[in-house]
């Protein structure tokens, strides 16, 4: 029987090659491959109905050697503590890549939004704040949106900590709405950074961007801004996919005189499912969900969820394609990793390539603490700085130590954590 896909192991196993390429010590390496501390939590809420519901949630701080954890918090029917172990554990090494002063963690509460009313979704948020605040706060665990929560959940679970916290803490939290702490250029960071590492790798590859096409999984927030950044700085983009919450699966989009993120915007629900009938109209070819990785493009960019690369749909990649740029954390499994090293296709790691993301929340912090908002260009300018920076150092290294970019930028963020726990004499 083929066993289920555990992204902690392969999040360890990531590590553990990390750690070989750096030899690390067994303390080191014991102390790196689990989190420090993890909250298992039961969240008792009233629903509209009158009943109670216990939902379970979850909250996992891998290190924070480096500073406060950071960490975004999911809400899936599907979650798993394994799946927000191996997310915490990313987080630590997303932040120590781009070098800002923050540890990893990840949240989760096993529950599907799209079932939810606005009034339980609220229950579900001041529920996980009330189990988990003893354990968080803006000096010790700062949490922030993932997939399936927004800046108006961000806002409920501040209002709850505040309440508790009996004070005013806008940097508890990030990806609040602007107006509320939140900072302008949060909604574009990610996807722009995404888009950042792709301009610096194309360069260093000699290939002219606006010479190329590229297919994108998903049609959230991260890909949605990765695709209008792109198509701004020329590129074209002629698939992307999302899910069909009626039909149980995804569909693939594909337009080849180009896909318009603005316009598919506008037939999108607010989970990030675009309309098929309605896309049909506006001229795109509705395809199967997997076809978004057989388009004969020069880059890939998986965005939606972990465990889309796998050993069976990198089979479907294109010779076409010369780069890979995760917008997704996790997306590619070890199995297809294999093969795509081996065809010397150029990996932008997830780690990194979506690391606009938590760079743009550390900004956020940053102007709650001076209670100082920024102008969007001056945060877009400061990500592109960062994010430009971090694809480099990892370049660097991956050619003059001739390694994998995923290893190479493991080694740069494993380092960074290995040597802060080293001096505070954690191993
Ligand atoms: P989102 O919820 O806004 O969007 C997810 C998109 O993926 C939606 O369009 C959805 O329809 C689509 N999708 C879901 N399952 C799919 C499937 N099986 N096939 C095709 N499409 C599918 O989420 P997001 O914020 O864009 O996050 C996407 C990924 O990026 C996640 O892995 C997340 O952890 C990661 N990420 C997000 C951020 C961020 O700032 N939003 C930062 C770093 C990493």
């Amino acid at each position: 029987m083929k066993t289920p896909f555990n992204p902690f192991e392969m999040a360890q196993a990531q590590f553990d090659k990390a750690a070989d390429v750096l030899g690390l010590d067994p303390a080191t390496r014991d102390l790196l491959r689990f989190p420090l501390r993890e909250y298992h939590v039961a969240i008792p809420v009233r629903m509209d109905d009158g009943s109670v519901k216990v939902f379970r949630g979850f909250r996992v701080q891998h290190n924070d050697s480096r500073g406060p954890c950071k960490g975004g918090i999911r809400f899936h029917p599907h979650e798993t503590a394994d799946t927000v172990r191996a997310l915490a554990m990313w987080m630590t090494w997303k932040c120590a890549v781009v070098d800002i002063p923050l540890g990893g963690g990840k949240g989760g509460v096993i529950c599907d939004p799209h079932h939810l009313s606005a009034r339980e979704q609220e229950g579900i948020c001041r529920g996980w704040i009330r189990q988990v605040a003893k354990n968080v706060g803006p000096v010790n665990d700062v949490p922030a949106p993932d997939v399936m929560t927004t800046p108006q959940h961000m806002l409920w679970m501040l209002d709850e900590y505040e309440t508790l916290a009996g004070g005013k803490y806008p940097g508890f939290i990030t990806g609040k709405p602007v107006g509320s702490g939140g900072s302008l250029g949060r909604t574009e960071a990610t996807g722009y950074g995404v888009v950042f590492t792709i301009r610096e790798a194309l360069k260093e590859l000699g290939i002219d961007i606006t010479k190329t096409k590229a297919s994108v999984q998903g049609f959230g927030n991260v890909a949605r801004y990765a695709i209008k950044l792109y198509t701004q700085l020329g590129g074209k983009v002629v698939c992307c996919s999302s899910w069909d919450q009626a039909d149980q699966t995804s569909y693939s989009f594909r337009r080849l005189s180009g896909v318009d993120a603005d316009e598919l915007l506008g037939i999108t629900d607010r989970f990030g499912g675009i309309d098929k009938d309605k896309a049909k109209g506006l001229g795109y070819e509705v395809l199967p969900g997997d076809a978004w990785i057989e388009q004969d493009v020069e880059i890939l960019i998986p965005a939606a969820l972990e465990n889309q690369v796998t050993g069976e749909t990198v089979k479907k990649i294109k010779p076409s394609v010369k780069v890979i740029a995760e917008g997704a954390n996790g997306p590619t499994t070890p199995e297809a990793d294999k093969v795509i090293q081996e065809r010397g296709i150029y990996v932008i790691p997830d780690f990194l390539a979506n690391a606009g993301g938590v760079t743009c929340s550390y900004f956020e912090q940053v102007q709650c603490n001076m209670n100082f908002f920024w102008e969007k260009d001056e945060v877009l300018q400061k990500l592109d700085a960062k994010m430009t920076s971090a694809y480099h150092a990892v370049h660097e290294l991956a050619k003059k130590r001739n390694l994998y970019m995923r290893d190479a930028a493991y080694v740069i963020a494993v380092s960074r954590v290995a040597k802060a726990c080293k001096d505070r004499g954690w191993a």
